[in-house]
């Protein structure tokens, strides 16, 4: 049988262009109903223009965009199953929290008595039932950005847009709100569509991330596979702190490869990609996978799952220490371990092993 419940979006082939500039390039995706999706990536990559493109902020260049099912490209923002909610805050001044929250359905004409109902229910939900009567500026950033949640509630819409939503406040609060948003999509169960480029934040909320980068949708997925399972080398240099090391395929019988890095032959699972001798590749590994090894003058690096280089230094980070090294081509390594005593720390120059589990490693062709 079939789902009866529609996408809550749909985005078809969608470009948008700013005059010559391409800000979105042939984008598809599809976003459940319910579903927490984060749009992550860097400055610039279009994130923004997708979202308002979604929100009817700006039309699309190409492509078609249908929410719940249905084409709206002809529908202005206040016609679409959508509310954005902005990374300031955009209150009211000079009206109570619960003014704030209200004025949408004021003027939408509402009965005062259904207003007072659905104003409680999104106070309720956001935590700031204690706070009707304040205005603004007796509130904290985090309860201000609540009432600016909550007016987007109050209006009942399907998908909420927040743009950059915690950008304006600092890192500890940014931390506490990022688990309240998520806690309060999953009360509430409508569609959430989140800006950020902050990874920490995309991993902590969302139920799926899109990577968008110079205006292409890189890679989807959930926030495991985004950062355990990269398919594309741009998604592991963004996310989390992987090596990307280049070489060249000097086997690409079978199931697995052999590529020369540095003078190092490693072995790395083809995970079904078309590859060819000589073919320029890039692989992936996770600073958290490489362990670091004193080389003691046998040739370590010939089982296809190590490299040599040279210790360069360590760097303390409080939970972590990176422990820097050089391959032979000056490519730089970083294997990072729980931070722990710092004696026995090899010479700097002195040569070294760097070593992992078969399945840690990634092989990228673009
Ligand atoms: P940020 O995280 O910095 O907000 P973003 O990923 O949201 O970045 P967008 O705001 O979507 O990126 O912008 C994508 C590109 O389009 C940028 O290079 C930007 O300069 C350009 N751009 C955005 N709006 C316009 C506009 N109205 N006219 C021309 N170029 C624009």
């Amino acid at each position: 049988m079939t789902d009866p419940t529609p996408p809550a979006v749909e985005v078809r082939n969608l470009s948008k262009h700013y005059g010559d500039f391409v800000a979105l390039r042939d984008v598809n995706v599809t976003i459940a109903a319910g579903e927490y999706f984060v749009l992550l990536g860097p400055s610039g990559g279009g994130k923004t223009t997708l979202l308002r493109t979604i929100g009817g902020f700006h039309k699309p260049t190409k492509g078609e965009i249908l929410l719940n099912g249905k084409s709206v490209g002809h529908l202005p923002p206040d016609k679409r199953p959508t509310t954005m909610v902005f990374q300031a805050y955009a209150l009211f001044p000079h009206m109570t929290v619960t003014q704030n929250v209200g004025y949408g359905l004021k003027v939408a004409g509402l009965p005062k008595a259904k207003i007072a109902e659905k104003v409680d229910y999104a106070l309720e939900q956001v935590g700031l039932s204690q706070f009707t009567h304040r205005k603004p500026h007796e509130l904290s950033g985090g309860q201000q950005q609540r009432v600016q949640l909550a007016r987007a509630i109050v209006l009942d819409r399907d998908i909420l847009l927040l743009d950059e939503p915690l950008a304006a406040l600092d890192a500890q609060l940014r931390k506490d709100m990022c688990l309240e948003l998520k806690h309060l999509q999953e009360k509430v169960g409508i569609t959430f569509i989140h800006v950020t480029h902050n990874q920490e934040e995309a991993m902590t909320v969302a139920d799926r991330i899109a990577l968008i980068a110079s205006g292409d949708l890189v890679e989807c997925g959930n926030a495991r596979d985004i950062y355990r399972a990269p398919q594309k080398a741009f998604t592991a240099s963004f996310v989390g702190e992987n090596n990307l090391l280049r070489g060249k395929v000097t086997e690409a019988n079978g199931s697995s490869v052999i590529v020369d890095v540095a003078g190092s032959k490693l072995t790395v699972d083809k995970r079904g990609l078309a590859v060819t001798d000589g073919q320029e590749v890039k692989l992936s590994i996770r600073s958290e996978c490489v362990t670091l090894d004193r080389l003691n003058g046998s040739d370590a690096a010939a089982d296809g799952m190590s490299i040599m280089g040279a210790f360069d230094e360590s760097v303390y980070l409080g939970l972590t220490t990176s422990h820097l090294v050089h391959l032979p081509d000056g490519t730089e390594m970083v294997s990072r371990v729980i931070a722990d005593s710092d004696d026995s720390l090899p010479d700097a120059g002195a040569s070294v092993r760097l070593s992992w589990k078969p399945s840690d490693i990634r092989l990228h062709v673009n």
